[in-house]
């Protein structure tokens, strides 16, 4: 957002101050005039609250994603300084997790939070504001959203259904998944049963596995029975959690089909317009403190995780061979390239992702992963 959004907000954080200082003399003066000065005093200091609800499409509480969504309620709750207050509701505590982009639609709750991808039956190019294979990465994907013409064609995308659509959160890479067989080679995703949603779902069937849709709960048993071959979720905080490596052998990397997962906050229209001009500032401003926080947070996480995952459980880490990921990066290209043709919108979403994405690999090519490279020579 602007840089005078935000120092409008600040502005509005000190004149908040300078009127609770008021108050306090005021209160001060009055203590000889206590009969008339007593009964005004907590209307004034009780402004109304405005009473939102937040419907998300993960578990109360859920590591990362639910907590994420928790930390931006609470932001919008402080930095509004009381005067909104967002009530936030788990998968099925009050409409269940796939159908939060319909009931904030119709307002029946004025926020959801969730991942973009998942409406893609409501319009096909929402996916490419979530994940792409062989996509942008977290980094990118807020420099596009931001500064590259991302965040109005999303507006447009969702426009037509009465939301506002925001950034929230993002994963950062994610992990490849885990494999009880070794890849080797393209030909061993061959008949290979793994749990992989999206794009990267139809990048596997292409490559002439079988991708399987399975909610977070049912992964594990399934992985242990043998009923799936591998999964994904998503990196090694939310798997160690969820006890993955007690049921695969190989942690393969890198997360070629969700490179920068970006998590969402929509809102519905009619109920942010109501807003005063400047809780809609903070609003905006605070989904934006809440979509790198959520970063900060899973890198954080990730990093002692992973440390915990191959020092204390003996994981076997596996870089996808080089040759492996190039014929997918093919594949992948063909599958996404093909979705965004099936509809103007989606073919407007995706050039400009793909031009964003050109000039973001020969910028990164000179900076973050020349650096990276040079890091750990
Ligand atoms: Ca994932």
């Amino acid at each position: 957002m602007k840089r005078r959004e935000i120092v409008k907000v600040l502005g509005l954080g000190v004149a908040a101050a300078g009127l609770a200082a008021c108050t306090e003399e005021k209160k001060a003066e009055v203590v000889d005039c206590k009969p008339t000065a007593a009964p005004a005093a907590p209307v004034a200091e009780k402004p109304d609250v405005i009473e939102w609800k937040m419907v998300t499409t993960w578990p109360k509480n859920f590591p990362g994603l639910g907590t994420g969504a928790n930390y931006l309620a609470e932001l919008i709750g402080q930095m509004s300084g009381g005067r909104i207050h967002v009530k936030v509701y788990g998968a099925s505590e009050l409409v269940g997790a796939l159908e939060i982009f319909d009931a904030v639609s119709r307002g029946t709750a004025e926020m959801g939070h969730g991942a973009s991808y998942y409406w893609k039956g409501k319009s096909r190019a929402a996916q490419f504001f979530a994940a792409v294979p062989f996509g942008l990465t977290a980094q990118e994907m807020n420099s596009w959203l931001y500064h590259g013409g991302g965040m109005e064609l999303w507006e447009e995308v969702y426009a037509e259904f009465g939301l506002i659509p925001g950034a929230a959160g993002n994963t950062g890479v994610q992990m490849g998944g885990w494999f009880n067989r070794e890849i080797n080679s393209v030909e061993d995703l061959k008949g290979l049963k793994m749990r992989i949603p999206g794009l990267g779902g139809e990048v596997l069937k292409r490559a002439g596995g079988t991708p399987v849709l399975l909610p977070g709960g049912e992964i594990f048993p399934s992985l242990q029975s043998g009923a799936i071959d591998a999964t994904e979720w998503v990196g090694p905080y939310n798997d160690l959690a969820f006890g993955l490596h007690k049921a695969a052998k190989y942690y393969y990397y890198p997360g070629w089909h969700e490179p920068g997962t970006t998590l969402e906050c929509f809102m519905n229209k009619e109920a942010f317009e109501k807003l005063p001009e400047d809780l809609q500032i903070i609003v905006r401003n605070a989904l934006r403190v809440a979509n790198q926080d959520m970063l900060a947070d899973f890198t954080a996480k990730n990093n002692r995780a992973l440390e915990q995952l191959v020092n204390e459980h003996g994981v076997e880490l596996r870089p996808f061979p080089d040759d492996v990921l190039k014929q997918i990066k093919a594949l992948s290209d063909e599958v996404v390239s093909e979705e965004a043709a099936k509809d103007p919108m989606s073919q407007k979403v995706f050039e400009s992702f793909v031009k964003f994405r050109e000039q973001a690999i020969k910028w990164h090519a000179v900076s973050e992963q020349a650096y990276l490279n040079a890091r750990t020579l």
